[in-house]
């Protein structure tokens, strides 16, 4: 009867050793897969900013051009409306690319 109870008891061991192997190349695993979803969760992070900045840019571009102001199609600075030499199908040149 003892043995009976020892073989199973070896077979638990031993099951118990495989296991906790498996478990702990799994979790090696998942630790570096882990890491991998962190960064990826901190670029997406990191995105979501940086979108919101490139918008600001392209406002910041679209915006500087004020009403008395022009963006010049040939050098493509903001010049003032006293700057204007030049307008052909709506492109506004400044004297200094006219001149
Ligand atoms: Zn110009």
């Amino acid at each position: 009867m003892a043995t009976d109870y020892d073989a199973p008891r070896k077979q638990d061991e031993d099951l118990k050793e495989d296991s906790i192997e498996e478990l702990q190349s799994r979790r090696s695993d998942q630790q570096s897969g882990s890491v991998d979803e962190d960064e990826a969760a901190a670029a997406e992070s990191f995105e979501l900013p940086g979108a919101d900045l490139s918008n600001e840019e392209l406002s910041v571009v679209v915006l500087p051009a004020q009403e008395d102001e022009f963006t010049c199609g040939s050098c493509f600075l903001v010049r003032h409306r006293s700057q204007l030499a030049e307008e052909r199908d709506g492109v506004k040149f400044c004297f200094e690319c006219m001149g």
